[in-house]
Order: structure tokens, then C-alpha cells, then sequence
């Protein structure tokens, strides 16, 4: 497979005297970097299902998301630059003129098909699944977020790749899976921290039950509701202020739906004094600013407020 990705990610400490005199060091892990269209934690679940994939000889990747996706645009992007077909299944009915999302992921070739809510819902179903294969043909499974057991193998390696001594490391949640695979691979004495994306409490607990089986050790890590902005992809003037601050301060982009919600979580729980001083915290920049164009004019609102 040709894969032109930046791997290792850089490993980027993040200069602040404010850090510095609480005796905190953060370190960011770039894996926005990976690649420019199918970077980010979407390619770590991406690779070894197309390892997968290619085992199986099937050259047609169908999945899952919502109209704004990383994980369909990522999809796509692969689609086009490692040659192979795919199909994305999108909730909702189809908006047109498509979104800056799905317009660049149809300008990769991938086919968009759309669900209803209500029939998203028991998209898992076999139900479901044996029309997709009658209107499609067969093709490679991915759920939603690319998010099953080959995704915490890629997700892993974020852990396998950081060659210096850290007692955090923090990643946000959309489905878990990302946190699953980290917190897998972690020393004693380490932990991962999950910064929900979206409002469900208790979800991903038992997400990370599911994803973790018998491995599922809890003391591994710790999950924060309080960072959501009162749900999924919802934003508002004091996350965007600090989005902006953070990337004129340390010249790093972050999206508004995981990215710029976990850091401000991180940022919050260091000025709370939740890291004893000492600390080593790695932030995983999980990619994701595709979707700051589908969200622009709502966040150019929000500054002007
Ligand atoms: C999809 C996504 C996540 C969520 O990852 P999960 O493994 O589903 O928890 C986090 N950050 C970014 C930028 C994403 O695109």
C-alpha cells in the first residue's frame, strides 16, 4: 500500500509559563499532522482495517456518518489516494448544495447514499445490511467512526510511538474507541483521560466495556462530561475564545467539536489543580478541522458577540 503519511506523529511540548510555574509540562501529539485529508485518530482506526480489507481481496469500503463527518471525509480522501472505492451511508436526507463535508468527499468519488433518521438508527441491523449488499454488492463493513476491535489495534500505536516518559495522556470521545485502544496500552501508573464529545452519561463507560471486554481495567482511566458545551457539536462564545487564544498562543488549530472541547477540559482541570505539580500530560490533537469550514459562519457569529 502506498501510504504517504507522517508517521511517527511530532510530539510538540507546549511552551507556557503558566504551565512551566505550576510545574506542569503538556505535550501535544500531532496526529493531525498524520496526512491533510485522512489524518488525525481516523486514520490510526483506518489502517488496519484496510490491512483487512485487502487480506479479504475487497476493493469497496461502505460506512457510516453524519453530514458532517471527519470520519466520511477521511474515508473518502483514502479512497481516492490509495485506490479503492467507497460508499458512504449518511443520516438524514440529502441537503443540497452538499456541504463543504460531503462535497469533498463526492469530489473523491465516494458514493453518498442517505437514511432517514429513524432507518439510521438499525443501520447496524442485518436487516439493513443485506440491502446495502443488494443495492451495493459486497463490500468491507465499517461501522460508524470506523470505530471496532482493528481500530483499537491503530489507536494503539499512538501510545507505541511516544518515546518519552508522560503520566497522562488525554483524547477526546466520540464513540470511545480511540480512548479504548490508548488506555489499552498503557503502563502502570499511566493514565488516559476521555473528554466526551457528545451528552450521554454513562455511554461511554459502557462503550469502553464493549470495545474492552475482559481487558476493560478501569482504573486505566477516567471520562469528563463536563466538557461537552451541552452536546454534540454544540459550541459557544467561551469555547471559541478559547480556540482562538490557544491557537494565537501556541500556533495549533483545533476543531470545535473534539479537539478545542478536550484541550479546554485539559487547560480547566490544570488551573483546577487536578494534575499533581510534577505532571507530564500528553493532549492527543486527534485531527478534525475539516469541519471548522462547515461551522464557520455559526463560530464567525460567536466572535463577533
Ligand atoms: C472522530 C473523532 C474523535 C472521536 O474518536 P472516537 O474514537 O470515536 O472516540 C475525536 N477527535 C476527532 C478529531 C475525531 O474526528
Amino acid at each position: 500500500m502506498n501510504i504517504d503519511t507522517y508517521i511517527p506523529s511530532p510530539l510538540e511540548i507546549i511552551n507556557s509559563k503558566e504551565l512551566a510555574a505550576m510545574d506542569i509540562s503538556l505535550f501535544i501529539k500531532r496526529d493531525d499532522l498524520i496526512h491533510p485529508y485522512y489524518g488525525g485518530n481516523k486514520w490510526r482506526k483506518l489502517k488496519y482495517n484496510l490491512i483487512e480489507m485487502k487480506k479479504q481481496n475487497q476493493s469497496r469500503l461502505l460506512t457510516f456518518g453524519g453530514a458532517f463527518s471527519n470520519h466520511i471525509y477521511a474515508c473518502a480522501a483514502a479512497g481516492k489516494y490509495l485506490g479503492f472505492e467507497t460508499i458512504g451511508i449518511i443520516r438524514g436526507e440529502e441537503c443540497l448544495p452538499l456541504n463543504p463535508t460531503l462535497s469533498f468527499a463526492a469530489s473523491c468519488g465516494m458514493k453518498l447514499y442517505y437514511l432517514s433518521r429513524s432507518q439510521y438508527q438499525h443501520k447496524d441491523s442485518t436487516s439493513v445490511t443485506k440491502s446495502l449488499e443488494n443495492q451495493f454488492g459486497s463490500f468491507y463493513y465499517l461501522p460508524e467512526g470506523g470505530s471496532n476491535e482493528l481500530a483499537l489495534e491503530g489507536c494503539k500505536e499512538i501510545v507505541k510511538e511516544i518515546d518519552i516518559h508522560f503520566d497522562y495522556i488525554c483524547s477526546a470521545c466520540g464513540t470511545g474507541a480511540t480512548l479504548a485502544g490508548i488506555s489499552s496500552e498503557l503502563k502502570t501508573n499511566q493514565k488516559a483521560l476521555g473528554f466526551a464529545a457528545l451528552k450521554a452519561e454513562g455511554y461511554f463507560e459502557e462503550q469502553l466495556n464493549d470495545f474492552l471486554k475482559l481487558n476493560n481495567d478501569k482504573s486505566k482511566y477516567s471520562i469528563f462530561n463536563d466538557y461537552c458545551f451541552g452536546g454534540y457539536a454544540k459550541i459557544n462564545k467561551e469555547l471559541i475564545y478559547f480556540m482562538d487564544w490557544f491557537s494565537d498562543t501556541f500556533n495549533v488549530s483545533l476543531d470545535p467539536v473534539y479537539t478545542g472541547k478536550m484541550m479546554f477540559g485539559v487547560f480547566d482541570l490544570i488551573r483546577k489543580g487536578y494534575f499533581p505539580s510534577g505532571s507530564k500530560i500528553i493532549a492527543v490533537h486527534s485531527g478534525g478541522l475539516q469541519g471548522l469550514e462547515g461551522m464557520s459562519s455559526k463560530i464567525n457569529q460567536l466572535r463577533v458577540l
